[in-house]
This record gives C-alpha cells, structure tokens and sequence, in this order.
C-alpha cells in the first residue's frame, strides 16, 4: 500500500535515472506526484466543423461515407476517407496508421480527433476515439527525461492507493463558504475529470488552495516579524517637533499622515517592515528625515541606502543641510565605494562606536565589515532598484532594525499583495503645494532649433536645465559620444551659460562636483546620460530636455521628468523623437498627456501587455503551479482575507479544524523562508 509520504522510487518502474528526472521537475514523494498537475486539456469532446476553427484540434463525429483507402510511400503511409457530419463531408486522413482502414466501414459512425483544415474541409487524424463523447486528455508539463505519459501512468499508479486519503488544508468552513471542493475531490477531479467543467471547478478550488497557503505563509512571517524584534524607538516628541517646525516648508497632510504612521509603527516594540509609496516630487526624503532622526533621538542609529552613489551623496548633502537649518547637531556621514582605506576604516570604527548617527550610502553598506552600534532604522530609497535579496541581507546585518522602503513606482495590487505582501504600505497620495503642472510637449529632431531657442530664453530668465541623451545600450562608448557631441553643440548654441557633461564614466568625485555645481547654479544646463534618472533634486532646474525620448520606457520617462517640477517656476519636459513605432508613439503620447505617476503605470501595463512584464520574473510576481495572481487577483484578494482572519483567531493553530493545514505549513516551512 502506497501512502502520501512515500518516496516516489516506491512505485514500479522508478529506477534511478527516472527518479532523477523526477527530482529535477519538483517530484519527491508520492504527495509532490499527485499534486503534480496537467496545465491544460486536451478537448475530445465533439464538435461540428461550423465551430471549428481553422487550424484548431477537435473531435468530428459523423458518418463514414467513402471507403478507407491507403495509399503508401516506402515506409510511410497515408489513410484517407469521407465522414458526413450532419450534412457536411469532411475528406479525412491519417498518416502512417494504416491500420486505421481496417476499423472504418462505409456507414459506420466514427469520432475522430485532429487538426481542422477550414479551407480544405479536411481533417488531419490524430486518434480514432472509441467511446465517443466528452473525453480529455490531460497534458502534464513534462521534460527530455521524462514524458508526460510516463507521469500520467504513475500519477495513476499512485491515485488507486492515496485516494481518499488526502486531507483538506483549506478548513472546512472556508470551502463550504466558497464552494470549493475538499481535496481528495479537486485533485481526483485535476487528474481524471469527466468533462471540462468537472475540471474547471478542481482548477479553481486549487488555485484558491495555492494562494491561500502562500497567504497563510506571509502573514505567518509577518506575525513572526513582528514578535521577534521587540524593538520600540523611544523617540523624543519635542525634538521632532523642533526639527519640523524649522523647515523651510510645513508638511503636506499627505506627509503628515505617512509620518504618523511610520512613528506610531517605530514607537511600538514590533519589528517595522513598511513600504512607502509616493509619486517622484512627492516629498518623499523629507520624511525618512524625520523616521532617521526619530531613531537618533532615542540614543540609536539610522542608516539611508540609496541605489546609486550620486543620490547617495545627494541625500547625505541635503540631509545635513536639513537638519543644519533646523538647528539639529548629529553626525551624518557618507559611505562609498570609493573612499580611500584610511578614511574608509575610520569611518568604520565611528560607526561601530556609535559616534555617527546616520549612514548614507549604497548598497556598499550591506558589506560584512559595516558594523552599526546600535542600529534601529534603515531606510532604502527607490526600493524597486533593489532586489528582495538586498532587503533581505539588510536585515540580517546586526540587529533586526526597522524597515522603511521608499519607492515612487505605483505598486499594482498584485504586487502588493503578494511580493509586499508582508510590507505594510504607507501612501502619499499629494503634491505639495504651489506646484505647477510640469509642461510637456514632444517634438521631432527638426524642431530641435525651436527648442533651444525656447531653452536660451528660459535660461536668460534664470532657469536651469538638464539635457538628457539616451543611453545606448550596446555600447557604453557611444553613449558617451553621444552625450560629448550634445555638450560640445550646446557650447556654441550658448555662449553665456555654463554647460556641464555628466555621465557613467566620469568618477564619484567628478560626478559629486557636478552635481554640487549644479545645484550651486555654478552650471546652468547639465548634459547627462541617464545616470541623473532617480532622485536628484535641483528645485532651480524647471528644464527637462530628452533626445530620442522614444527610446525610453514610460517609467524612465516619468522618473525624468520628475527632476523638474521642484521648484516655484514653471517647469517644461521636451521630448524629442521621431518615433518610428506605434507603441513608442503611445508612450510619447501618454506622457503629453498625464503627468500622474499611477496612470502613467497602469499605461505602461496595458502598452506592454501584462503577460510581457507581469508574467515574467523580473516582475517580482511569484509563480504558481496552477493559480494566476495576476488573472486572479480577487480570489488572492479574498485567499488574503482569509488568511488574516485565520491568523488573528486565538488559538487558530490549535483547533482540530486546522490541524492538516498547520501540520502542511510546518511541514514545508523550509520552502518559504525565501520570503523573508
Ligand atoms: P521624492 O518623493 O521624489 O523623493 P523629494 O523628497 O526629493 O521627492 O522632494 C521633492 C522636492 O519637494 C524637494 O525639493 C523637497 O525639498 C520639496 N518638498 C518636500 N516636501 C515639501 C512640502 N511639504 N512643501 C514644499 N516643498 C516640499
Ligand atoms: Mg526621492
């Protein structure tokens, strides 16, 4: 008798090598193998030809109206004859199954499975089916070592001894509310369906399944985030107030609410994992300041990671100024990848003794020599640059501190309920105010003179400007041609201004002195790659110049056009193109015509297709073996739901109830860890 923790080498005709191939597509024991399902069915239930689609496969059942005649080439054959359906004669052939003549006899009725020629009426056999009527074939995914026909016999093999064995993971009450089947029933019905609908309704009541264990898992991290480090940031109110109160600017309420939640979060002894979101201009930086100095007045420290080494160096420049101008002494120092080893180790030691507040820097501070003293917050701006695994080693960096993810790139729901899904989300959902609405106009390569002569007059009235070439990604060389050719055209076209040349090949320090150039008004127009695309903040530049914007994506060019808008002025993207596809037209288009960050994304979505960047694993959507998180958001919604509840019900793990579920989920704990 087989049972359900069996090693699938129990089962006749699993030697070693299948084993292997076994092992290589997820299969270990006999429960892995019958939760091994078809990703789709092959149709055999009949169908007339007037509902057959040319080229599709299908099921003729009729009459046969002309002998079977065969007709041989060398070893190949071909079997031909006539079935009337209905009123309609369908020529029908096989190839190589001569044998096929001999069970056809005119006037007989047959069903035959094949490819449907529309223009030709005819029918390339595949099978002759016996018991005509709904039948399926089940296609598994299988691989070189291992047919799916292989599987299907030992998924049988297995089923005849486990059936009825199976316990359900999603609790009773659950499924009698949804009407989702138990699990013997939906698994039976994924592997042997009756007909196509049978098949359907196991497919749903595993997708629900599968997400509602992926729902249980996150929020059981979450749970267990929260336990572990009992952390609460025992900030001082007043000094916060102090430091607000001396900006240049009062908070939006947008920034006000966000920044009462992240307090309320650090002031709690729970562990904080919480993801911001606002738009590029939102006001973002201002309220890590506030989360930073939050950790600092309780005696601790707080470090800031950004994705590049220039808004690295930017957010170290505008926090101390920041906090200067509010009359706030604290040590904030910047860590790059560049520093000399002197300097680098005596930074080191100032950190591991406390005695710098705030680290600023890049991923350079995941390294294993960066030792805080006490470390109670990390902030990582423009999250989406960085990848879970950066999150992840963060964390694992000392102590557990509290998380704060900042990241201008609106989060689909899928996203947020699945990858973040164990990320609170805090929202600023505002602009601050005076902000006027950014210009932008696209124009060809033809234009180009209109547009520099516009640009001199903006920057005759004191007005900065970047001007951004694109980057060239076949060769680093060009790009930077391309961007030396913009800068030396603009020094003759403007003789008056200063013009400066940024790109990926210049060093930290030559980029940093340009950028405080910059900023200083030193330089009136910055030539740059797009290595300026996150964060820089210059208010004074209103200008946003983009040659051949066409071949951007639509977040770059929202990220860009963020640069501008900052300020008081009137500020005005440029985008220059001759795009010579639909879809570049459509970005342009979509830019001219909505300057918000959320339905510039959704935009972006439907423009690419969602299979193309959602579906894949560069998006960050995990991957299921039969639900779609993406085509079936509501039941993640609801499997979410679910969940939450579940896990907030006293004593939830130690009801009879939920004993198969609590017994699944320690079980493959070690599956899940990835999450974290
Ligand atoms: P992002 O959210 O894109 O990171 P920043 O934090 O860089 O945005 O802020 C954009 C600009 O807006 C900065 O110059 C900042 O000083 C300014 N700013 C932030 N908050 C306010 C506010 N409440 N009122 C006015 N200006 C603000
Ligand atoms: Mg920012």
């Amino acid at each position: 008798m087989i049972t359900l923790n069996d090693n699938v080498n129990i089962l006749p005709g699993v030697g070693p090598k299948r084993l292997d191939a076994l092992h290589e597509i997820g299969i270990f024991t006999i429960e892995d193998l019958i939760n091994y399902f078809p990703f789709r069915y092959e149709d055999l239930g009949e169908r007339l030809p007037s509902e057959t689609l040319d080229g599709e496969k299908a099921t003729f059942k009729g009459i046969v109206s002309t002998p079977a005649v065969v007709t041989r080439f060398g070893k190949r054959s071909q079997t031909r004859f006539g079935l009337m359906i209905e009123h309609e004669n369908v020529r029908v052939s096989f190839f190589n199954q001569p044998w096929i003549a001999q069970n056809v006899e005119v006037g007989q009725e047959v069903a035959v499975y094949g490819t449907y020629d529309a223009a030709k009426a005819s029918l390339t056999g595949m099978k002759v089916i016996s018991k005509a009527s709904n039948e399926f074939d089940p296609i598994y995914p299988s691989s070189k070592q291992i047919s799916a026909k292989t599987i299907r016999h030992l998924i049988e093999i297995a089923w005849a001894d486990v059936r009825g064995t199976v316990g359900s993971l999603v609790p009773d009450k659950i499924r009698q509310k949804y009407r989702l089947l138990d699990r013997n029933t939906q698994i039976e019905n994924m592997h042997f369906p009756a007909d196509m609908e049978q098949a359907k309704l196991a497919r749903r009541s595993i997708a629900f399944e599968e997400f509602f264990i992926f729902q249980m898992r996150l929020q059981l991290l979450k749970l267990a985030d929260k336990n572990f480090s009992g952390e609460g940031i025992n900030y001082d109110s007043k000094a916060l107030n102090k430091f607000e109160a001396g900006l240049p600017f009062t908070l939006t309420g947008a920034q006000q609410k966000v920044v009462s939640e992240i307090l309320t979060d650090q002031k709690r002894p729970v562990h904080m994992n919480r993801l911001l979101q606002g738009d590029v201009g939102s006001g973002k930086t201002v309220v890590a300041a506030i989360a930073l100095y939050a950790v600092v007045t309780a005696g601790m420290q707080a470090a800031l990671m950004a994705p590049t080494e220039i808004l690295a160096q930017q957010h170290a420049i505008n926090l101390a100024l920041m906090f200067e101008k509010s009359g706030v002494d604290i040590r904030i120092e910047l860590l790059t990848s560049g520093m000399k080893a002197a300097a680098r180790r005596q930074l080191l030691e100032d950190l591991a003794d406390g005695t710098i507040d705030i680290l600023v820097g890049t991923h350079a501070l995941l390294q294993p020599d960066v030792m805080f003293h006490h470390l109670g917050l990390a902030v990582i701006d423009e999250q989406h640059r960085f990848g879970v695994n950066q999150r992840a080693k963060l964390r694992e960096n000392g102590v557990n501190p509290d998380i704060l993810a900042m990241t201008a790139t609106p989060i689909p729901r899928t996203l947020s309920i699945t990858t973040y899904g164990e990320m609170d989300v805090s929202i600023i959902d505002q602009l601050p105010n005076g902000r006027k609405q950014i210009q932008t106009r696209k124009i060809s390569h033809n234009q180009l003179d209109s547009a520099i002569n516009f640009l001199k007059q903006q920057l005759s009235e004191g007005a900065q400007a970047y001007v951004v070439t694109p980057l060239i990604e076949e060769s680093e060389a060009l790009d930077v041609q391309n961007a030396q050719a913009m800068y030396e055209a603009l020094q003759l076209e403007l003789p008056n201004d200063t013009i400066g040349l940024l790109h990926g090949r210049l060093s930290n320090d030559e980029k940093k002195a340009l950028m405080a150039d910059f900023k200083r008004n030193k330089i009136q127009v910055l030539v740059a790659t797009t290595v300026i695309e996150v964060g820089v903040d210059v208010p004074n530049a209103s200008i946003m110049l983009i040659m051949d914007a066409d071949r951007f994506g639509l977040a770059q060019l929202h990220q860009l056009r963020g640069r501008v808008g900052r300020g008081t002025r009137q500020s005005y993207t440029i985008l220059v193109a001759d795009p010579k596809t639909d879809y570049g037209r459509a970005r342009l288009d979509a830019m001219v015509e909505t300057t918000d960050g959320f339905i510039l994304a959704q935009k972006d979505l439907e423009l690419r297709g969602s299979g193309d960047i959602l579906g894949t694993k560069q998006s960050g959507v995990p991957e299921f073996a039969v639900g779609d998180p993406i085509k079936d958001l509501k039941m993640m919604e609801v499997a979410q739901q679910e969940a939450i509840s579940m896990v907030s019900t006293d004593d939830w793990d130690k009801s009879s109830e939920n004993q198969e579920l609590v017994d699944y989920l320690s079980r493959t704990m070690a599956h899940y860890r990835h999450l974290d």
